[in-house]
């Protein structure tokens, strides 16, 4: 039977409000960013990245919001790595409502010059990271009201960009993932989507020729790059309940790039 009871009233200042938030990637760049909006937004947020010490300022910075913070230093390839996150959520926090699988590296190269090592390492931390955090918390998820998990694509994995096989590949695959684990999980209340960000200016960009750049700033139709805070809006919108009948979606926050 469909129900017309109105939905909870949602506080638009706290919309993570008592939620436990797994953000990877979170030391620097988007990752941080996102953390910082669901912190904002009254999360507890698990910091999960490579950098120990990075991640430490951050959660003492956090601690002074509304929200709060801890840490674990991890390698998302690996998969005792991805228990180490799930036993902190299980025995210290009590459970985890989100999860953002957003850390991801770039080992560009021309096909005759991509080594297997550079392809290897980049879906095992892009994709098999992603999927490793899925297979590992949703059944935390599961065992609690549901959840929301948010894997972060890029617009290399939409369109291909030349130099990126290894990259553009993981990326797209992480849409594969993102529908097949919105259809397998969606009975047990656990949304999945993916955001795709185009020419986002970070450490990761920032290594760019500066041409290059300039190439693709100008095939934005908004006409500029974005800042992480803008990705980290859409995060939110879908991590929340404010994306509450949103899954298997992907939501490109590009300026208008690529479509
Ligand atoms: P970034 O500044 O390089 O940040 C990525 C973070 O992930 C870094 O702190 C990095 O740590 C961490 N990380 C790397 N490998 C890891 C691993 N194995 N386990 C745990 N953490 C690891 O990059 P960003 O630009 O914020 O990118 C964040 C995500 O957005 C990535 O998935 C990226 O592909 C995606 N994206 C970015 C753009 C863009 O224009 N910037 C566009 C589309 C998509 P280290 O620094 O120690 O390696």
């Amino acid at each position: 039977m469909t129900s017309n009871a109105p939905a909870p009233a949602l506080d638009p200042a706290r919309l993570l409000q008592s939620q436990i938030a797994v953000v990877t990637g979170a030391a620097q760049g988007i990752g941080e960013a996102i953390a910082r909006r669901f912190a904002q937004h009254g999360a507890h947020v698990v910091l999960v990245d490579l950098n120990r010490d990075a991640l430490e300022l951050l959660a003492l910075d956090l601690a002074s919001g509304p929200g709060s913070a801890s840490v674990v230093c991890a390698d998302v390839s690996s998969p005792e790595d991805h228990e180490t996150v799930h036993a902190h959520c299980r025995d210290d926090l009590g459970g985890v409502h989100v999860l953002v699988n957003n850390a991801g590296i770039n080992r560009d190269a021309y096909l005759p010059k991509m080594s297997l090592a550079d392809f290897d390492q980049v879906i095992s931390v892009s994709l098999r990271g992603a999927w490793l955090g899925i297979r590992t918390l949703s059944p935390l998820m599961r065992a609690g009201s549901g959840g929301s998990i948010v894997n972060m694509s890029s617009l290399a994995g939409k369109i291909g960009n030349p130099g990126q096989t290894n990259y553009s590949a993981a990326k797209a695959g992480l849409i594969g993932l993102t529908k097949a684990a919105a259809k397998e999980l969606g009975g047990f209340g656990i949304r999945v989507n993916a955001v795709q960000p185009g020419l986002i200016r970070t450490a990761m960009t920032e290594r760019m020729k500066p041409e290059v750049w300039q190439a693709k700033e100008a095939e934005v139709p908004l006409g500029r790059a974005g800042t992480p805070d803008e990705v980290a809006a859409a995060v939110l919108f879908l991590a929340s309940p404010m994306g509450g009948y949103i899954s298997g979606a992907v939501l490109e926050v590009s300026g208008g790039r690529g479509i």
